[in-house]
């Protein structure tokens, strides 16, 4: 199929990611009536438009305006690689020449993205490729919610997951990310279940007891990947500002709040992370509140750490088995196309069964 790709214009302010309000207050001068900003709203979010000629209910004169003041795209396609399995790597650049990623990831009953919420991270995390690049910049809210229309448009499919996942640290940019998520669950927006938008955090502890006191409905994931402070800190340096015990607390927090399950993330590091101890303090940790896990072997990016072998793997997964959470181990896609450079990290391949299931040979590329 082919790309359709829509083409910026850079002097003009884009209405991809403009809220209801925000579109009111641009279309201000124009005379319009009030109803005008929210099907124009419709128009870029919920049929995502490719130009302003298709908006059929919008007169033919304020479509011209539209066309000389706007913009529906401030994102330009630098780059696209498909893998054989089905997943799509794309490479954006930004007006200001900046780059970042998303990636579409294809399943049998549901499709994801994996997007970004900055250019580059401030966390630094030992393994994470994007860690290395340091912090850039925060990506707006329209920047944020073009990548997943962006997506729709060039695959012809319908996203129905989202995770934010790519680069970046969303809670270090919360608010332009939870205004994304609004218009991304906006049956109005794009009309994506809010529990199938899923914010993972590196754990910044203030953020998550905002998200738990705002009731915000979207998913929670957190990135733990160590079950001792000690070992966290070795591999991630957010875990001295924000310790195990207290983000633990704040995760506790969040699931009375919410009612809700968090995912807590365990990226499997060859001889740092993944012995059988380490197995059974994880479990002994996470068997304390409603979540599940998700184990995931380490995508090789050349920054000195390797994923265990697929035995070592399988003997952490039966040691950290419990009775009161659910273990996925994720398959990684998009091998041949480094979809999984570590820039980003591609949400790999999870079937929702309910409990970690045995053999797992046939299902696991490692
Ligand atoms: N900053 C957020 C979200 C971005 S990273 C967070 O930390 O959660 C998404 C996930 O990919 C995180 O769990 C991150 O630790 C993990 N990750 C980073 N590099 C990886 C790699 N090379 N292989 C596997 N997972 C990786």
């Amino acid at each position: 199929m082919p790309d359709k790709i829509l083409t910026d214009t850079p002097h003009k302010p884009a209405l991809t990611g403009c809220s209801l309000a925000e579109m009111e207050a641009l279309f201000a001068p124009f005379a319009q009536p009030p109803y005008r900003a929210r099907q124009v709203y419709k128009w870029v979010h919920h049929h995502q438009a490719q130009s302003f000629e298709e908006m059929s209910n919008i007169p033919k004169t304020f479509r011209r305006e539209l066309e000389d003041h706007f913009s529906l795209a401030s994102l330009t396609l630098a780059a696209k690689e498909v893998s054989s399995d089905g997943t799509q790597k794309y490479l954006w650049q930004l007006r200001d020449g900046k780059r970042i990623e998303s990636v579409f990831i294809p399943e049998e009953t549901r499709t994801t993205v994996c997007i970004s919420s900055q250019v580059g991270c401030a966390m630094a995390c030992e393994f994470c490729a994007t860690g290395q690049m340091g912090f850039l910049k925060n990506l707006t809210p329209g920047e944020i919610v073009e990548q997943v229309i962006r997506l729709q448009q060039n695959t012809g499919r319908d996203i129905t997951n989202v995770v934010l996942m790519g680069m970046g640290e969303p809670f270090l940019n919360y608010p332009r990310v939870i205004e994304a998520g609004k218009i991304l669950c906006d049956p109005e927006g794009l009309a994506i279940a809010a529990k199938k938008i899923t914010i993972s955090t590196v754990g910044v502890i203030p953020r998550i007891y905002q998200f738990a006191d705002e009731g915000q409905p979207f998913s929670l994931a957190i990135s733990l990947h160590a079950p001792t402070q000690e070992l966290r800190r070795q591999i991630m340096p957010v875990a001295e500002p924000f310790p195990l015990d207290e983000l633990m607390k704040s995760a506790r927090y969040y699931t009375h709040k919410s009612r809700k399950r968090i995912t807590f993330e365990y990226v499997l590091l060859e001889g740092v992370n993944d012995s059988p101890a380490e197995a059974r303090a994880l479990k002994k940790l996470l068997s304390q509140l409603r979540c599940k896990l998700n184990l995931i072997p380490y995508n090789d990016t050349g920054v000195g750490f390797r994923a265990p072998s697929e035995e070592r793997i399988l003997k952490f997964a039966a040691e950290v088995e419990s009775a009161s959470f659910a273990v996925m181990l994720r398959k990684n896609r998009g091998n041949d196309i480094a979809a999984a450079c570590g820039q980003l990290y591609v949400k790999a391949k999870e079937r929702e069964k309910p409990r970690f299931m045995k053999p797992l040979h046939p299902e696991i590329q490692l």
